[in-house]
């Protein structure tokens, strides 16, 4: 007989757990007591479900690099004890967090899956129910007695996604999620059929490698026409920025008058970091396509090549808090090292 699975169930806040305020008319979080009153099968589920909730739960805007750490720290506090993770997190910046547990988390060898829900669990139509128990019974599976998924992953409607892949990108459907450069992990019809190929297993027998620093002198900067050099100027001058992620048009490019690109010469001569990812959601920066991308190139940009701007902002983040080589640091954020790049 096999032994049952235990999962830990880490709950963070989010839809999938808000009920409606009758006083304000607004969802406020309920407390993690109320998603298994309105889920009691959850208790009678197969594996052997603990919980854990961060208290007060939380709308996931709230949630950022203190709360990462302390997730990943959960993770290893449990890590020994358990089969695999099930993160209960809003959607707003369910892409993000998960990008971040994939950083700090390395040597990961059990799956740490993300979900959560478009309407809330005790609502009729709730996507909560299907999201949860499938990426419970994702986080439990096995493959010759090894977990199906050692990866952080988020799971929505009825596909699993490389975490650090993952996008937000609908605020009205259950499937609110997208990975558009890397196939899905897993798809969950009447089977759950696991796309093997795309899943990275561990190599060996490393033990789990947990980090608590991230440095958020990050900034996003999305292009647009109409941009000014004045903004460019006061953006890059922010006190203590260190890397910034900047959004072009298509295949990577931006203007190349001398306006903007003096601007972006003069932020990498100070030793900020500036990463080109693309506005559009499929495909790769290639920064020797076209002159703009090249202008780029010339003036000490890096490619971010595939990447979400979730990943790289908090890929930036994991990697300034581990050095300060700039070498290195230049060497790391061009490279993969969870999957994050194609
Ligand atoms: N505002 C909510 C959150 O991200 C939305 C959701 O959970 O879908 O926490």
């Amino acid at each position: 007989m096999q032994n049952r699975s235990t999962i830990l169930l880490i709950y963070t806040g989010g839809t999938i757990g808000m009920e409606l305020n009758p006083g304000t008319g607004k969802l406020t979080p309920v407390n993690f007591e109320n998603i298994s009153r309105e889920m009691p099968e959850l208790m009678r589920f197969d594996p052997d479900i603990k919980t854990v909730s961060f208290s007060p739960p939380v709308d996931s805007s709230e949630i950022g690099p203190e709360m990462w750490v302390r997730l990943a720290e959960t993770v290893e506090e449990y890590y020994d004890r358990v089969d695999g993770f099930v993160i209960l997190h809003g959607t707003d910046t369910m892409a993000y967090s998960a990008s971040a547990l994939s950083f700090l988390l390395e040597n990961l060898g059990k799956p740490v899956i993300f979900t959560g829900s478009q309407l809330p669990i005790g609502m009729l139509r709730t996507d909560g129910r299907e999201n949860l128990i499938t990426s419970i019974e994702i986080a439990a599976a096995k493959i010759n007695g090894a977990p199906a998924v050692p990866e952080v992953c988020v799971f929505f409607q009825n596909k699993l996604f490389r975490g650090n892949r993952t996008t937000k990108y609908n605020v009205e459907y259950f499937n609110a999620f997208r990975s558009e450069n890397y196939p899905p992990l897993a798809e969950a019809g009447i089977n759950i059929e696991f796309n093997y190929h795309a899943v990275n297993y561990p190599y060996g027998d490393k033990k789990l490698k947990v980090y608590r620093e991230l440095d958020n002198n990050v900034a996003i900067l999305k292009i647009f026409p109409g941009i000014t050099g004045k903004l460019l100027s006061s953006f890059f001058s922010t006190d203590g920025l260190k890397a910034v992620v900047m959004e072009t048009y298509g295949a990577g490019n931006a203007p190349t008058g001398s306006w903007f690109i003096s601007e972006v010469e003069k932020a990498v001569s100070r030793g900020i970091f500036i990463l080109n990812v693309s506005q559009c959601t499929t495909g790769s920066v290639d920064m020797n396509k076209y002159t703009t991308g090249r202008r780029l190139q010339e003036a000490g940009v890096l490619s971010g090549y595939d990447m979400t701007t979730e990943a790289a902002v908090t890929k930036i983040m994991f990697l300034l808090a581990q050095t300060s080589n700039a070498k290195e640091l230049r060497t790391l954020i061009n490279s993969s090292i969870r999957g994050e790049i194609k």
